[in-house]
């Protein structure tokens, strides 16, 4: 057992039920758990029970974040296929992915992690969907223990090569009952349904337009037989999907998810940009949740998904870094600013017919504010991955927890309001870092892990991978 005072916190964001933010103040932890959550006055009277005590002052203290979809081992293909659509995006990097081992998913996990906790993020879902020569999923819930990043790992995969109608080749797709095997092996082994867990297990079979509908009902059925076993998928991602959706299943994205089983709260979707008002609603009432990469989106010039009128329909959703190489950087503090700033430029109907609204086509500033930016970062990624323990600070909660040094660059001017600051100034990196309790970056730099080595590691696979 031990305990833990931190005291002296500038800006206190709590992301509470009542959204409090505390000028002035303090957290006490005990082990891995918040036991208290107030001004400096009010725990003052704990500072004779605490072993260590830490003074924050000068800083920004929030929840740590959560990224809700990434593929981490694509970071041995950054900045490739720059300017093409997604179908040709994937077309030209399969086949790449296809030399990837065991070592080049491990090794690009940890440095992907790495990334992702110095930039804010706790706990992070890593959707692995392609499992060639001896990779396994084991290797990234490793990493993520190596490293102390909370980890939801997603089982990915693709079954439907080219000669059965799908999109990857043949030499990137696994058998079905393979991988529903494998599935129910990683549940068994890593799959933590209780309070605080640092390991759970999700299932995610890539998208339509690579796996085949049996393969989505069975992950399904699959995940519903064990408690906190989510599902995560890609979908109205793009809209060569769209098209493949409707000339191969007959149906628009959202129906093929309804005919397989998937929608409900134990579901999220990435992007979910081409919904129409009626899916949104069908999102809302069914629970089904939806993550936000507008980095990605942009970057592939897909559109912007609607976050405003999904928010105010009450649909869960969340933030996600994507992967590495459709992305090219992994900060969540950036996708919030982004969210923030593509929701604004956004053409919203919606938005135009509201009163004060501007009408016509165009955005408006009030489409999304700083605060629910950081609330998808936050609450809303906790939420998709089914935790009642992480996304906001308050007694009972994970010790997660992020701080930012206020007097530095970039942030001058601000004290008013430091939190919208963190992305309307950003992004920054975080000053500290505690995940479950444990210290994983003090004064800017990880306590246990040793960057420089990762990064040598990451540059002699990447050597290989492109020599082969
Ligand atoms: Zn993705």
């Amino acid at each position: 057992m031990s305990t833990l005072l931190v005291e002296n916190i500038d800006h206190l964001a709590t992301f509470d039920d009542a959204n409090r933010e505390i000028k002035g103040g303090a957290l006490f932890v005990r082990d891995n758990v918040i036991e208290a959550v107030g001004t400096n006055a009010e725990l003052a009277h704990l500072a004779a029970d605490a072993d260590n005590v830490l003074d924050l002052s000068g800083h920004l203290v929030m929840p740590g974040m959560v990224n809700t979809h990434h593929h981490m081992y694509q970071n041995l293909t950054r900045v490739m296929v720059q300017d093409d659509e997604l179908f040709v995006w994937l077309t030209t990097l399969y086949p790449i992915w296809a030399r990837l081992d065991d070592e080049a998913i491990y090794v690009s996990a940890r440095v992907a992690m790495a990334e992702l906790i110095a930039s804010g993020c706790t706990t992070s879902s890593d959707h692995l969907y392609i499992q060639p020569n001896n990779v396994r999923l084991d290797s990234t819930i490793q990493a993520a223990q190596e490293l102390g990043l909370r980890f939801h790992a997603a089982r990915g995969a693709m079954s439907r090569g080219k000669s059965q109608g799908g999109l990857p080749p043949d030499n990137c797709v696994e058998k079905e009952e393979d991988i529903l095997k494998d599935a129910e092996r990683l549940i068994q082994t890593y799959h933590d349904p209780s309070r605080h867990a640092m390991s759970r297990i999700v299932l995610a079979p890539c998208s339509p337009f690579s796996v085949t509908p049996g393969l989505m009902k069975e992950a399904a059925k699959l995940a519903r037989s064990h408690k906190g076993v989510h599902l995560h998928a890609h979908l109205a991602e793009d809209l060569d999907e769209e098209v493949y959706c409707r000339d191969i299943y007959g149906m628009r994205p959202v129906e093929f998810a309804d005919s397989v089983d998937w929608l409900g709260p134990d579901v999220w979707f990435a992007h979910a940009i081409f919904l129409d008002s009626g899916e949104i609603k069908t999102f809302a009432e069914t629970g089904t949740g939806m993550v936000h990469c507008p980095s990605a989106n942009m970057r592939c010039g897909q559109g912007i998904a609607k976050i405003r009128e999904m928010r105010d329909a009450g649909v869960t959703c969340g933030l996600g870094v994507d992967g590495s190489a459709s992305n090219d950087t992994s900060n969540l503090f950036l996708e919030a600013r982004l969210a923030q700033m593509l929701q604004r430029v956004a053409p919203h109907r919606y938005l135009s017919e509201a009163p004060g609204g501007r009408g016509g086509f165009g955005g408006s500033p009030k489409a999304l504010s700083a605060r629910e930016a950081l609330d998808m970062a936050t609450r809303g990624g906790a939420k998709l991955l089914g935790r009642d323990d992480i996304g906001y600070l308050a007694p009972g909660m994970s010790a997660d927890f992020i701080a930012v040094r206020l007097n530095q660059l970039g942030l001058s001017g601000t004290q008013r309001d430091p939190l919208a600051a963190m992305i309307m100034c950003g992004p920054f990196k975080v000053d500290y870092s505690f995940i479950n309790g444990r210290n994983i970056i003090r004064r800017g730099e990880f306590v246990h892990h040793d960057v420089e080595a990762s990064l040598a590691d990451h540059a002699r696979i990447m050597q290989r991978i492109y020599q082969q």
